[in-house]
């Protein structure tokens, strides 16, 4: 989608921090992160949020749990334990308005969710 960052980033327009990247699917790590692992995953298809998933995207966002779960074990955070977010419209936050799940570890996280 046109003038949005993350299909920008998916379209190799703007660097990122690429840790993972397949036909669907891309995870980078975020330009500004909350813990000492803070990944984004994100879906190439241009969604603004999970308010847009519809049935037949089902595949593509069971693949991204499981992808979370190879990051984190990559990532050496699979034990300690760890937190997938995606925040979805104003009252969560968001800034970003294409679809994206945080990855984050490696700390004791915060209270919230
Ligand atoms: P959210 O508030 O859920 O929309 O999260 C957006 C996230 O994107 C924030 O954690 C930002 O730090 C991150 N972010 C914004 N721009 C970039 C970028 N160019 N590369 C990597 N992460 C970014
Ligand atoms: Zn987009």
């Amino acid at each position: 989608m046109k003038d949005c960052l993350f299909c920008k980033i998916a379209a190799g327009e703007i660097p990122a921090a690429k840790v993972y990247e397949d036909d669907e699917l891309l995870a980078f790590k975020d330009i500004a992160p909350k813990a000492p692992v803070h990944l984004l995953i994100i879906p190439k298809k241009h969604l603004a949020s999970l308010a847009e998933a519809a049935p037949e995207d089902a595949a593509w966002l069971g693949r991204i749990q499981v992808l979370a779960r190879r990051l984190a074990e990559e990532q050496g955070i699979a034990d300690g334990g760890f937190r997938v977010v995606a925040n979805s419209g104003a009252d969560s936050g968001q800034e970003v308005a294409h679809l994206h799940y945080h990855l984050l570890g490696g700390a004791k996280l915060g209270d919230i969710c």
